[in-house]
């Protein structure tokens, strides 16, 4: 049994990715919350990088179809038995492993975070959030410590603010499109660096008096990312890999990492509590100011826009930075 405040329509609207470049809109049932569970009634699903490899059909070995995303935020609509932390009516972005791109998605109710009543669904969105919160709280830095970011997307610029909340020092934003560098430096990078136009490693020491910084965060994921960020890092400085890195084996210059006596830290968590904690932390930010989404959430999609939505996230066109896909057909397209 559960409180539902549903409609008495017992199926949704799903997209399912039915084969690469193809998602369909059908029908489902409307889940239902077990003991401990929660039903919330999305109001927007975020698109992720992580899924273009799926979108595109590059990932290996890969089945389909596929009921994906992950980045929900909504109303909670119905609960199951055991649940106390959130009751129907609240507004909440969740931790969720799949079947996101829908009307309704369940999760455990432990897995939801609350939001204000002025925090927009569409920027709170709860697992890039707790991914790039938790990068920062892996780097662990220190008051005043030198940062440099290769790689200045979605997940690096939200990074950025939250290095700065943090404490740290002279924070060098780089990547190659100056439409994101210039987002870099409205979100308090202290320098940025085109690395389609400069020297960086040069640039990188003559900011830090010749050593490198104290931490350089790879947030791209590609090779020529790693050896970039591995180029810039001072001795016994920390190295980040926080970039999703998919495909190709990776190759790393273990003689140098080994002389220069890198801390290595591997950005990634897998644990659904320390992404609800990172959810936490990063939702507090936002609502305390000093995290803004608001220029980083750039496109809006109906569902039955979700091809072209992924299409646009594949060409990342100037301009770019996240899209979502929203439930309201009237807030699509702004
Ligand atoms: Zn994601």
């Amino acid at each position: 049994m559960s409180d539902s405040s549903n409609d008495n329509r017992s199926v949704m609207r799903a997209a399912i990715l039915q084969a690469p470049r193809r998602f369909e809109v059908v029908e489902r049932p409307i889940p239902e919350p077990g003991p401990g569970e929660i039903r919330v009634r999305a109001e927007v699903c975020g698109m992720c990088t992580g899924e273009l490899d799926q979108f595109e059909g590059r990932a290996k070995n890969l089945e389909y179809p596929r009921f994906i995303g992950h980045e929900v935020s909504g109303v909670v609509d119905a609960v199951g038995s055991r649940v106390d932390n959130v009751m129907v009516g609240d507004r909440v972005t969740v931790y969720s492993e799949g079947k996101g791109y829908a009307e309704y998605t369940v999760v455990p109710a432990s897995w939801a975070v609350k939001l204000a009543e002025s925090t927009p669904f569409e920027l709170a969105l709860g697992e890039p959030i707790a991914c790039s919160v938790n990068g920062v709280r892996k780097a662990d830095p220190q008051i005043g410590d030198s940062v440099a970011i290769v790689g200045c997307g979605f997940m690096g610029l939200i990074m950025l603010q939250v290095f700065k909340a943090r404490g740290a020092g002279t924070v060098i934003a780089i990547d190659r499109r100056d439409s994101m560098l210039d987002l870099a430096r409205s979100m308090g990078a202290d320098h940025t660096l085109n690395s389609a136009d400069v020297d960086v490693a040069a640039e990188v020491k003559g900011l830090t008096g010749g050593k490198g910084v104290d931490i350089g965060v790879e947030a791209a994921g590609i090779q020529a990312t790693l050896d970039l960020t591995t180029s810039l890092v001072r001795m016994e400085g920390k190295l980040e890999v926080f970039g999703f890195h998919l495909g190709e084996r990776r190759t790393v210059d273990w003689a140098y990492w080994n002389w220069m006596a890198f801390q290595i830290v591997n950005g990634h968590t897998r644990n659904p509590d320390v992404y609800v904690e990172g959810i936490r932390i990063g939702v507090h930010l936002m609502e305390t100011n000093r995290l803004d989404m608001s220029k980083l959430v750039t496109h809006r999609f109906p569902l039955d826009d979700i091809n072209r939505g992924f299409e646009m996230a594949v060409g990342k066109e100037e301009g770019f930075v996240k899209g979502v896909v929203v439930f309201d057909d009237s807030a699509a397209g702004r």
